[in-house]
């Protein structure tokens, strides 16, 4: 499976604060591996595509809300490397649709809409029953890509990073992501995730289920030995998708002063809690790697909002 992707550069982010803080920060950029096919949203679709192929498959079917990122990547993805993609959308269609779902339209995805409700049922063996009835022989990829395939794409996104590093920070969803890079670090690095809903510690859970399953599972562990993780709960701004004026001055001047755009969903309040942790004097002397994990796809309908709010 080829799509091009160029490796992701890394960034230093030169500043004072962080000279006179002692800490030196780097930018794993992800959001410019593909124009179309990026962050880590390729990482956890990778081993999904690669065992919906070695199984012959030739339709994926998907999960996720009006916004996803991991839709809009289905999408892109399934067109290039030739498979059909069905898109479940959570909620009723609106119109005009989003730029979001009108790119996966663009790309050939068939979008299907379910309620809420149904919605919530996507893990059981009866919606999936159904949706196989429905749309025949598909490999069903659970929203988000999370799942033990995501988590082993993840292990590779620091595989060819030589800038030596002590924590990796990533902004978490499902924390399928932090899992796989967790299982890549070496001897004494750790990661530290900063959860983007409210009430973030729930994660602690699913992570460490991740982990238990992945290590049951046999797939390949670039580490040698355990490595620890961590969680900052406290930047989340209220929760999945919220954003207030604060995140968005943050975000634009961050870009005009680095030059690196953000996504006001999981990448603005990741950068926004590092260098405010870093000004309250957190990671004295560390060397940090921030991973950038793409989603900028989502601005567009996010300014939207801006303006109609
Ligand atoms: C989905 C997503 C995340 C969260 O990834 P998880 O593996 O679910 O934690 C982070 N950043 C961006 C840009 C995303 O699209």
């Amino acid at each position: 499976m080829s799509l091009n992707l160029i490796p992701p550069p890394i960034q230093k982010i030169n500043s004072e604060i962080f000279t006179r803080a002692g800490v030196e920060l780097s930018v794993l950029r992800l959001d410019l591996m593909h124009p179309l096919v990026n962050g880590n949203k390729w990482f956890k679709l990778k081993y999904n595509l690669l065992t919906a192929k070695a199984q012959n498959y030739t339709t994926i079917l998907t999960f996720g809300g009006a916004y996803s990122n991991h839709i809009y990547a289905t999408a892109a993805a399934g067109n290039l490397l030739g498979f059909r993609t069905i898109g479940v959308i959570r909620g009723e269609e609106r119109l005009p649709l989003n730029p979001t779902l009108s790119f996966a339209i663009e790309q050939g995805m068939q979008l299907v809409y379910i309620d809420r409700e149904t919605y919530r049922q996507r893990h059981t063996p009866e919606l999936q029953a159904w949706l196989r009835q429905r749309f025949g022989e598909v490999f069903i990829i659970p929203e988000g890509g999370c799942n033990l395939d995501g988590v082993r794409g993840c292990t590779e996104i620091i595989a060819e990073v030589n800038e030596i590093f002590d924590t990796v920070c990533v902004p978490c969803g499902t924390a399928t992501t932090l899992a796989g890079l967790t299982l890549a670090l070496k001897p004494k690095q750790r990661s530290l995730g900063f959860p983007v809903l409210k009430n973030g510690d729930f994660l602690r859970q699913d992570i460490t289920n991740l982990l238990t399953h992945y290590h049951a599972s046999g797939l390949p562990i670039p580490a040698s030995t355990p490595a620890s993780w961590e969680l900052v709960c406290d930047y989340h701004f209220g929760g999945y998708a919220k954003v207030n004026d604060e995140l968005f001055s943050f975000s634009d001047e961050f870009t005009r002063t680095h030059g690196i755009p953000l996504d006001y969903v999981y990448t603005a309040k990741m950068f926004y809690g590092v260098l405010d942790m870093i000004q309250k004097g957190c990671f004295v002397g560390d060397r940090l790697l921030l991973i950038h994990t793409g989603g900028l796809q989502g601005n567009l309908s996010m300014k939207n909002i801006k303006r109609a709010g």
